[in-house]
């Protein structure tokens, strides 16, 4: 019997999904779970990582269930998640010692602070592509090591294991307790701060600055390899790739070569350029990852720029204005007005992030008239998701000195706002192209262990699956796009410094 299809399995923060690919990429079956999001404190998040291992194997049946297929039917399974967060468990009994702490979680901002006190934020950004924020999955890690002496003990005796919940994943998937596969790979590792960015290895110089024990490290290994044979409902069935979601995003885009971009544009928005076998160290405040390393061959790296407030900014715009009652609406509400009329909406809502860094800054609305109304506010807020991803992209022209964009390739919930996608494409001067599959992230976990067990021979092949359905083309002209860019600019400068009482420094 010939295999059939690939199961990717796609642990977001707010959901689990297990989905089915054939051999043109189309998923075939999705089966999909959401997990208790936990926010024991403000600015604390968790995850109960038990819960979350439970809906994978509900995902896993179920989608094995409505696609009549049988593990003989699947030729790999590769993993995608949120990236940073921790999940610390013990190797016996395989239950986690603490809640995972969750990216987002900022309880770890002092020590980021203190961390950075000695050499500013990009003090280690030449070792490991990061700059020092409360994302890096290693501050968490010593957040949890330090809350008692006998789990640092343990972790140290290597009675605990560490890992992203990508490994969290590939541990309980390849039999838990009974040999499991303690590893990740170096899109995931190179967000903890604890990766050499040019060796993919850690890096003894970062476990011995931030305490961390080498014991309950995963192995590094490829993002395309199998790594072990699962047990349970897809007993057998070799696991084969695991990517970090933006990295997965960004491979399922097929943006293999260098200067090829993708932006998915979720509650916040992800910009990333692939660079090719080279990193390149941002002097714009860009993080450099590893894109992916697909079995021996050399890393591919990537410049990534984030967004914070995205779709989020419309929801702030439903929940906190009332304007619109449901996200879907913004777009009629922006198109009940002709333009911007000039009005410029910075949400720099906890501050600026790339490429400004500026955490004095707060939101604004500027250029309002007695004529503004609220379709000019609904309009200006779809803009700042543009304008933001076109100063993402200017920092990603300025390190890689390339002159012009090529096309963005665009996925995630906002791109069903055609008003945005065509301004993004008049902001950029460049097309914006958005493919059919919507899933595309699990696609490219999918592609990984679809490379690494035959089931696709090759790059050219997963290119010729990708299929764009709906593509913008930039409309403005230069003179009106320069107006906007500099009305835009100068809203920004605005923002700066209002969290400081006026007439100090
Ligand atoms: P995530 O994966 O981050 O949860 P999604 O890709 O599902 O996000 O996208 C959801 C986000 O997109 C929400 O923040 C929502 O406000 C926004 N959104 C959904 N539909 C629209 C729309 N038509 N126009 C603008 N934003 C939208």
């Amino acid at each position: 019997m010939t295999v059939k299809f690939v199961a990717a399995i796609d642990h977001g923060t707010t959901s689990t999904r297990c989905i089915l690919f054939d051999k043109l990429g189309a998923p075939i079956a999705v089966a999909q779970r959401g997990q208790t999001m936990h926010y024991p404190r403000p600015g604390w998040v968790e995850l109960d990582m038990e819960e979350v291992w439970n809906r994978t194997q509900e995902c896993i049946h179920e989608a094995l269930g409505s696609a009549g297929a049988a593990p003989a039917d699947i030729a790999g399974i590769g993993i995608t998640n949120e990236r940073e967060s921790v999940v610390l468990w013990d190797r016996r009994t395989g239950r986690p010692v603490a809640r995972s702490i969750v990216w987002q979680d900022t309880r770890t901002a002092a020590a980021a602070d203190a961390l950075a006190a000695d050499g500013g934020i990009q003090r280690l950004q030449d070792r490991t592509g990061l700059p020092i924020s409360t994302y890096s999955s290693a501050l968490k890690l010593g957040w949890l090591l330090d809350q008692d002496r006998a789990r640092r003990e343990a972790a140290v005796r290597g009675d605990l294991l560490f890992g992203t919940p990508d490994t969290w994943l590939l541990w309980n998937l390849t039999g838990g307790p009974e040999g499991g596969v303690h590893a990740t790979d170096p899109t995931n590792a190179s967000r903890t701060l604890l990766m050499n960015l040019h060796t993919l290895e850690w890096d003894q110089d970062l476990l011995d600055l931030l305490r961390i024990p080498r014991a309950l490290l995963p192995e590094i290994r490829s993002s395309s390899e199998v790594y072990g044979s699962a047990v349970g409902d897809l007993s057998g069935v070799p696991v084969a790739g695991v990517l970090g979601d933006q990295s997965a995003s960004l491979f399922g885009h097929t943006c293999f070569d260098h200067g090829d971009m993708k932006s998915t544009y979720g509650t916040g928005a992800f910009l990333l350029f692939t660079l090719g076998t080279e990193p390149v160290l941002s002097e714009h405040g860009l993080i450099t990852t590893v894109a992916w390393k697909l079995g021996d061959a050399d890393a591919v790296y990537a410049l990534e720029g984030s967004v914070a407030m995205a779709g989020s900014l419309v929801q702030w715009l439903r929940d906190n204005l009332g304007i619109i009652h449901d996200a879907s609406e913004v777009e009629t509400l922006a198109r009940s007005v002709e333009g911007s009329e000039g009005v410029v909406f910075v949400p720099a809502f906890s501050g600026l992030f790339a490429p400004y860094w500026r955490d004095d800054a707060r939101g604004v609305i500027v250029g309002l008239t007695r004529f503004a109304n609220k379709g000019h506010i609904a309009r200006a807020a779809l803009e700042a998701t543009a304008y933001q991803t076109f100063d993402l992209a200017e920092a990603m022209l300025a390190d890689t000195g390339l002159e012009q964009l090529g096309e963005l390739r665009a996925d995630g919930g906002m791109t069903k706002n055609e008003l945005l996608m065509q301004f993004q494409a008049d902001v950029l001067g460049s097309p914006v192209a958005a493919p059919a599959v919507a899933e595309i992230t699990a696609t490219g976990a999918a592609y990984a262990a679809g490379l690494a067990t035959g089931f696709w021979s090759g790059l050219d092949e997963l290119r010729a699956n990708y299929t764009i359905t709906r593509r913008w083309q930039p409309e403005m002209d230069s003179d009106e796009r320069a107006r906007g860019v500099a009305a835009w600019r100068s809203g920004v400068d605005r923002t700066l410094g209002l969290t400081r009482p006026s007439g100090t420094a």
